[in-house]
């Protein structure tokens, strides 16, 4: 038993401020240390720590909740999201994050819900903490049904192309967010009805599902940071209802950087944000011939081994352009030894990295940092594109969307305007895949038909374990 002294101490408030504040300088800290790979694990630590003692903080609370839920709740999430994040490959880890973020929103709406309830439609309540929990319950619930979207379509459940009800697209979108809103502004305005709330709800969950539909494969990267964006924005509000300043900050702290993010993709994809909102994309048809292999007309070079070891050796300049391939086949410890190869024997190496190449913000970075690439190797888009002139072999591995030259020349194309890697440029590429199966836009690839390109079919690592024993014999 907790002596009455120390326990009054532990409630007051001031204490409990005073630990919310050293959970932020954590949060802050941690999130410092996510800008780069090799302080990121100690600074996922820090904020762990931080939310530890923002949980310990808000269990303080004087006449906080039913302890039976706390604590089955409590072991009902750490028996699953334990075991899930720590088997999770490093491949499914977007789709993991899509379905975190997706919870996060799940939550934000439930709570708003049980707060509606609690407080008999907000009666005697403040307008304004009405309205932000309303607002956290459109935002929540989008959130949650568009994450789900999300994760199906990464983990390949849905399909990837975009599935969309046409031109009604936008207006069906407009409409669901009018009715949401309707819903929610006469909620505020004092209707109490538990069945005007549901149906608010249920709008924004169709408004969701309506918003990630139709986004085609390519264009994913930049609706996660944007949902992610709206979980952090919605908890905030949550916090700012039910005065929780934990709660206000780290969302504020998830919105801010969500939406960094989705601006910094956005610009990545040449995409534009307003229109990803009205289903204004993705749902521009797929290109000719985009069902994949047989259906081109040009024809295809493929390559061994032993010829791309003798094409790189006498290279004097060879960009590696890493791709969603090479993280599945975890091939960068075998790249790393095929470019220190390389450099012994005097070839210029250097690796282009596309700000969506693989399933997540920095996979490339993280998977190449792993393989202890030198930071100076590696080059951003725009940095890397002006060299491919000068660049005697491309040597593509496990990258396709990426470098598809149909994101410039094709207008019909689900990825037309998307900024891609131009190893055309270069003076010969050679591509390692297992098959002509397309990338994750489902689109063919026109850079294979290019008659400099010679493909090495192969699993990635074995491909380029094989290259680099084939050099020694050189
Ligand atoms: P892609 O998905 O376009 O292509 C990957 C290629 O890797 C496939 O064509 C596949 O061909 C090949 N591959 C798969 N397994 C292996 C293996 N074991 N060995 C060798 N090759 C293999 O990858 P990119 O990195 O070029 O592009 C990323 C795509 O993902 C973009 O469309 C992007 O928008 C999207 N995306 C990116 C996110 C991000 O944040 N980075 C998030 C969500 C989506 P094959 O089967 O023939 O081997």
């Amino acid at each position: 038993m907790i002596h009455p002294v120390l326990a009054s101490f532990l409630q007051n408030t001031s204490f409990l401020d005073v630990l919310y504040i050293v959970a932020f300088a954590l949060f802050i800290q941690g999130l410092r240390g996510l800008s780069g790979p090799t302080t990121a694990v100690r600074g996922n630590r820090i904020a762990a720590v931080g939310m530890g003692i923002a949980v310990v903080a808000t269990l303080l609370n004087r006449g906080e909740g039913n302890w039976g839920l706390i604590a089955l709740g409590s072991a009902l999430g750490t028996a699953v999201g334990v075991p899930a994040a720590r088997q999770v490959r490093m491949t499914a880890m977007p789709q993991m994050v899509a379905l975190f973020n997706g919870v996060g929103g799940g939550a934000v709406f439930l709570i708003s819900w049980t707060e509606f309830r609690l407080t008999h439609g907000y009666s005697h309540t403040a307008t304004y903490i009405a309205i932000f929990s309303l607002f956290a319950a459109i935002v929540g619930s989008v959130s949650f049904w568009g994450s789900n979207i999300a994760f199906g379509k990464l983990q390949e459940i849905l399909p990837g192309r975009p599935i969309t009800l046409g031109a009604a697209q936008q207006a069906v979108n407009l409409l669901l967010l009018a009715l949401a809103i309707a819903a929610a502004v006469d909620i505020a305005a004092g209707d109490h009805s538990e069945g005007v709330f549901i149906g608010m709800l249920v709008c924004a969950a169709l408004l969701g599902n309506a918003v990630v539909l139709p986004i085609g494969g390519a264009d994913m990267p930049v609706v996660i940071s944007m949902l992610n964006a709206c979980t952090g924005l919605s908890a905030a509000a949550t916090g700012i209802a039910l005065n929780n300043p934990a709660l206000i900050v780290a969302g504020m702290i998830v919105g801010a950087s969500g939406s960094i993010l989705t601006n910094l993709m956005a610009v990545a994809m040449n995409r534009s944000i307003p229109a990803i909102v009205a289903g204004g994309f993705g749902g521009g048809g797929v290109v000719e011939g985009a069902t994949g292999a047989g259906e081109h007309a040009g024809t295809v070079r493929s390559t061994s081994a032993a010829d791309a070891a003798i094409q790189l050796a006498y290279a004097s300049r060879v960009v590696i352009v890493p791709g969603y391939g090479m993280a599945v086949a975890q091939a960068q410890h075998a790249v790393r030894e095929l470019t220190k190869e390389l450099e012994a024997r005097g070839v210029e190496v250097s690796y282009a990295i596309h700000p969506v190449a693989g399933r997540m913000p920095g996979h490339m970075n993280v998977l190449l940092a792993e393989a202890d690439v030198p930071y100076d190797q590696l080059r951003e888009m725009d940095d890397a594109n002006p060299e491919f002139q000068r660049t005697d072999v491309s040597l593509v591995i496990g990258a396709n969307d990426v470098t598809n030259p149909a994101a410039k020349n094709t207008p019909s194309s689900p990825i037309y305007g998307m900024p891609i890697l131009e190893v055309a440029d270069s003076r010969s590429v050679i591509v390692i895949k297992r098959s002509m199966n397309p990338g994750f836009a489902g689109i063919e690839n026109e850079l294979y038909y290019d008659p400099k390109t010679a493909m090495l079919f192969g699993d990635a690592k074995s491909a380029v374990s094989e290259i680099t024993a084939e050099l020694a014999h050189i």
